[in-house]
């Protein structure tokens, strides 16, 4: 059954980068692997421009009525002086909240060919290959009660609130455990149970809900101890769970461990299946209209949504092989460009990626 796809390019690089992640899935879809039917629709700063808002109604009630949403990124100085309910980001965040989207998975994967972007030791991170699956609609973010308020003395007092329900560790740990389960089999939960009682009990619901999975093996760090851990020997992970706020900041550090912001992928999940994909990256209005954006985060985030939410994990594989492939070609977009390989712009490494997955 065909299955639908929203898209909505946004902002700044966004419309460049999403046009090259379309030839890839046309050129699925053109050789049979693949059907769907794609729709188009506004979100962030354009969507402001257009309709006087960064989400309009019809692009939430399309994106609730599809498999699939593909986003490229909002945002932009042109927008930066609205009032912040008007501001693309805003259209972002209600896309989040409108779907349920509660997992988010970043993976953070070195190809080889890239081992001289980041500024660890090529031999620390070659080959690198982890799943952050952080919870995202709790926890601290959403808990209240939270805000700024005045005491009687004058003192001000801000409050925010770490809150989970066992339901809400329970649904995220098995996330991480399905994917652990088509990886490595390994799962790496992390909290601050010594300290936080909150996570004290995301502890206990993690190990009880890995009482359905055998097969893995649960392991449990504390988060300051994580994030040394990823900076001295980050190929020990396999996949990590974390709170909101804690895969917040892991998934920058560990992004970062590859140092090409172009090329990593993201999936936000929600209770059905129902998936959002995007670069992690945002929209680059420094490089914007000048063709130079690297279009491989989304590229891959189209074969994240391949495999995560249109049951299609062997196209998922072919684009993730093809992408391999122009690189070992030598084929780089200004972001990743090393001494010896070939600079190429926006859609010339679209087209490489398409020709490459023609061949297989
Ligand atoms: P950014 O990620 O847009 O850019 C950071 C740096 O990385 C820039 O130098 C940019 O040129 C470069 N870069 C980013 N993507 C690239 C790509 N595909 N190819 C080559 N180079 C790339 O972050 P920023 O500059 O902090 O933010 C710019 C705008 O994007 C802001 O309005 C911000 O709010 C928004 N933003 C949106 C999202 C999103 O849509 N999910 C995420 C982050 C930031």
């Amino acid at each position: 059954m065909s299955k639908k796809i929203l898209v909505v390019a946004g902002d700044g690089i966004g419309p460049e980068i999403v046009a090259e992640a379309m030839k890839v899935l046309q050129a699925l879809q053109a050789d049979g692997s693949i059907a769907i039917s794609v729709e188009e629709g506004l979100i962030g700063g354009a969507a402001y421009d257009a309709a006087g808002d960064p989400l309009p109604a019809e692009t939430l009630a399309a994106a609730k009525a599809s498999d699939a949403v593909l986003l490229g990124a909002v945002g932009g100085p042109k927008w930066e002086p609205l009032h912040i309910s008007k501001r693309p980001e805003k259209g972002l965040l209600g896309l989040r909240a409108g779907l349920g989207l509660f997992a988010n998975l970043r993976p953070a994967i070195l190809y080889p060919q890239l081992a001289d972007a980041s500024t660890l030791k090529p031999e620390v991170v070659s080959g690198l290959d982890i799943m952050i699956v952080r919870e995202l609609t709790g926890g601290i973010y959403f808990g209240q009660p939270r805000g700024i308020e005045t005491l009687p003395s004058g003192e001000r007092k801000g409050v925010n609130t770490l809150v989970y329900t066992e339901s809400e560790v329970e649904r995220i740990c098995r996330v991480a455990y399905e994917i652990a389960m088509k990886r490595g089999k390994k799962v790496c939960s992390v909290d601050k149970a010594n300290v936080l009682e909150c996570t004290e009990m995301w502890r206990e619901v993690a190990i009880k809900t890995a009482a359905d999975y055998p097969e893995i093996a649960l392991s449990h760090l504390y988060v300051d101890n994580a994030a040394m851990q990823l900076v001295r020997a980050p190929k020990q992970f396999d996949v990590m769970v974390t709170t909101n706020m804690f895969g917040d900041i892991l998934s920058d550090c560990a992004a970062m461990l590859t140092g090409s912001i172009g090329m990593l992928p993201s999936a936000s999940l929600n209770a059905d299946g129902q998936g959002m994909y995007e670069p992690i990256h945002g929209s680059a209005p420094d490089i914007a209209g000048r063709g130079v954006a690297n279009p491989l985060a989304t590229i891959l985030s189209v074969a994240m949504m391949l495999r995560y939410s249109l049951d299609a994990p062997g196209a998922a594989e072919r684009i993730e092989k093809a992408v391999s492939q122009v690189l070992d070609q030598g084929l780089r977009t200004a972001d990743i460009m090393s001494a010896g390989m070939r600079q190429v712009g926006t859609v010339e490494m679209g087209d490489a990626v398409v020709a490459a997955l023609n061949e297989h």
